[in-house]
């Protein structure tokens, strides 16, 4: 049976039409599934007993149960959701003063193979739907009652190698009468394929692009990222410059902070020669170590160095607050669990 929140408003229509139904019809259904975030179709009270009965003949909502729910002492929360065949994804819901922000997987595990990222070393299953990534934002909004107001495709997978189903989640997410949270709220953050860069900056999406940087040369960025191997720092900072030239939007440039591998001065003087005059923002992580993992964090004076060096020189850089470190949900240490 088909998820009926794989559609996005458009193409709901046109799967109404083709039901013999009106169009109109799709509107009611998003507002009931988005806004008024119902589990059921019997919920939806404006539809016709009838068309209840078409729809749960040929769509599921693909409600995900909660396998673990785990509570941080910052108070985020990591979920482990059952994504109903068997396989489990996280997704972690963080409270900032601003508001609720939600780190979704767009893939059940992930092929990229960085080295420092606890996605790695786990089989690649399959790419999620764009309905899948969507229902964990309700999911999540159902369970707690929070609005959420910041997505962020930071968790288990390569968001631009699952690219259409990312793109029609985002359309989702975006959408009015969808969850209707503003392009601008949405990042999406990728390891660096720069084709897919060029084509994002062709979808009239206002979203923030993060680039998972991490190495300024391309011996030690290839060392952390084997994906730098195909798509080497001077392709992606061209691909980069052109994103922004097309859209005009800030980059954040995402770059882990491990001891004595890339946090010294040196390198922090060729992120500043690689990115000086670029419409963009550098935000510092201090690298999390993994199990087994051969990069560990890099002490505070470092990180305050390194930040205030490329401050000093033009380069906007902030430290990214880490938050449910005890529950394994801050950066890179999201896996994919098995279920038993
Ligand atoms: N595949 C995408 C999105 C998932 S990772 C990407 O690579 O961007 C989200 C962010 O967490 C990326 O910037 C990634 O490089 C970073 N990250 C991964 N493992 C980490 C770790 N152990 N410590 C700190 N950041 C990490």
């Amino acid at each position: 049976m088909k998820n009926i929140k794989d559609y996005n408003l458009e193409e709901l229509k046109q799967e109404l039409i083709n039901i013999g139904e009106k169009p109109f019809r799709a509107e009611q259904i998003f507002k009931w599934i988005y806004q008024e975030k119902i589990k059921d179709f019997d919920e939806m009270t404006n539809i016709s007993l009838d068309l209840r009965k078409k729809l749960k003949e040929n769509y599921t909502m693909c409600n995900y149960n909660i396998l673990r729910k785990q509570e941080s002492k910052d108070g985020t929360i990591k979920y482990l959701f059952d994504v109903l065949d068997g396989n489990a994804i996280e997704t972690v819901l963080m409270s900032y003063h601003h508001g609720y922000s939600i780190c979704v997987s767009s893939q059940i595990g992930c092929k990229m193979g960085c080295k420092f990222c606890a996605s790695t070393g786990i089989n690649f299953v399959r790419s999620l739907t764009s309905g899948e990534i969507v229902e964990q934002i309700l999911a999540v909004e159902q369970d707690t009652g929070v609005r959420i107001s910041n997505v962020v495709f930071m968790g288990i997978g390569e968001p631009l190698d699952n690219y259409d189903n990312v793109v029609g989640a985002i359309r989702i997410i975006n959408n009015q009468k969808g969850l209707n949270i503003g392009a601008r709220h949405i990042s999406v953050s990728t390891s660096g394929l720069v084709p897919k860069i060029y084509k994002l900056a062709e979808e009239n999406i206002q979203c923030t692009l993060s680039i998972s940087l991490h190495a300024t040369n391309n011996e030690k960025r290839s060392s952390m990222m084997p994906v730098n191997k195909s798509f080497p720092i001077e392709e992606l900072i061209q691909a980069c410059k052109d994103y922004i030239a097309k859209t005009n939007r800030r980059i954040s440039f995402e770059y882990a902070l491990a001891k004595d591998n890339n946090d010294n001065l040196d390198d922090a003087k060729e992120l500043v020669k690689l990115l000086k005059g670029m419409l963009c923002h550098v935000n510092l992580i201090p690298i999390n170590k993994i199990e087994n993992g051969a990069y560990s964090k890099s002490s505070n004076e470092s990180i305050m160095k390194f930040r205030d060096f490329l401050n000093d020189h033009g380069i906007v850089a902030t430290i990214r607050r880490e938050l449910g470190s005890d529950i394994d949900a801050a950066c890179g240490q999201l896996r994919r669990k098995n279920l038993n």
